[in-house]
């Protein structure tokens, strides 16, 4: 546990729910936990107990990504923690791959609407079949070569990189239901509040039931790792960090002593805690990066040491490089930053 980790309060202690079963963390709320191969190595998904149309059964919020042991993960899940009931309805707090993965699978499979911010729906249908065009190999070396990376092994390997959302989403849903701020869900005779987050996921949309105090976080609040907030080759002007940061400032509004469930990590206490936690974080690295750029000139290659201390593989260093551009880009367009672009094509952030 870091030093961070231990202003919050973990209620179930290190208690962790076994592949294929769950455990109950609120009335009608069952945390299933599930393996990823990525270095982030699981993802919590949500069982909550439903009716819909006079059925009995359950909603389950995030799906896993599409990979043959999520799927059997799941049958387990099905065969002995369902009650003998179906799934209801599939709502996926947002379009990384981890958690909208397998909504095609699971909404077929029990004739099941998948819920989801417009945004959030569109964004995955389009990387899902056209991902290449909008972000793919080439795409993405192009921006990042602008923003100096110059290592042509590098290089080259991002741009033989291709179809990586498809791999892990292979389809999405023909149809969806939208989730907007402020809808409230009917979950089982509960209401569940949306809360819209920006800067992780074009639209997230985080949940939260007032009867339980409890909070489905999704991505936008994490007890222990920092959400990524990056811009990417699609939106190269994007100045996500302002919009994360903004976001923030929603779970304020929550109680302080609310259940927070997130997407990743165990459920806690401290929301408000998060909050300050991370945008000290975020502000200590922005201050990092503006003095270093007040010395000289820096391109996101050169400052991406600033915040990355550690070695990095290509698919980090990808991460980094998001990253990076993103803290810069809210010190150039708070304007703190001057953004030029050299004779060589490479965009140089100084004062
Ligand atoms: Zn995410």
């Amino acid at each position: 546990m870091n030093l961070l980790e231990r202003e919050l309060h973990y209620p179930l202690g290190d208690q962790l729910p076994a592949p294929g079963e769950t455990i109950e963390v609120a009335p009608g709320v069952r945390w299933i936990r599930m393996r990823l191969p990525f270095a982030l190595d699981h993802i919590n998904l949500w069982l909550l107990r439903d009716r819909i149309d006079g059925r009995e059964g359950w909603s389950v919020v995030d799906c896993c990504i599409s990979r043959p042991e999520a799927q059997q993960q799941w049958e387990q899940i099905f065969e002995t923690q369902l009650q003998g009931l179906p799934i209801l309805r599939v709502i996926v707090t947002h379009m990384h791959p981890d958690h909208i993965g397998l909504a095609h699978w699971l909404c077929e499979r029990w004739q099941a609407p998948l819920w989801i911010s417009s945004t959030d729906y569109h964004v995955a249908r389009v990387l899902s079949t056209a991902g290449d065009t909008l972000a793919g190999g080439e795409a993405a070396a192009a921006f990042f070569a602008a923003h100096g990376l110059a290592d042509p092994e590098a290089l080259a390997t991002l741009r033989a990189r291709t179809s990586y959302y498809a791999n892990m989403v292979p389809s999405v849903p023909d149809r969806f239901v939208r989730m907007m701020d402020g809808d409230v869900l009917d979950i089982g005779g509960r209401a569940w509040r949306c809360i819209a987050g920006y800067g992780h996921a074009p639209e997230h949309i985080a949940l939260y039931c007032e009867e339980l105090n409890a909070l489905l976080g999704g991505d936008m609040m994490l007890p222990r790792i920092s959400t990524n907030v990056s811009v990417h080759a699609g939106e190269p002007e994007a100045n996500p960090l302002r919009l994360f940061l903004t976001s923030l400032e929603r779970y304020r509004e929550l109680p302080e002593d609310a259940l927070g469930l997130p997407a990743h990590g165990k459920p806690f206490h401290g929301i408000h805690t998060r909050v300050r936690q991370l945008q000290d974080h975020h502000r200590d690295r922005l201050a990092e990066l503006l003095a270093a750029c007040t010395q000289r000139p820096h391109t996101a290659a050169e400052a991406l040491p600033i915040l990355f201390k550690r070695a990095l593989d290509l698919h980090q260093m990808t991460f980094a490089m998001g990253e990076t551009i993103a803290h810069l880009h809210l010190l150039w367009f708070s304007g703190q930053l001057q953004r030029r672009l050299g004779e060589d094509g490479v965009y140089r952030f100084g004062v």
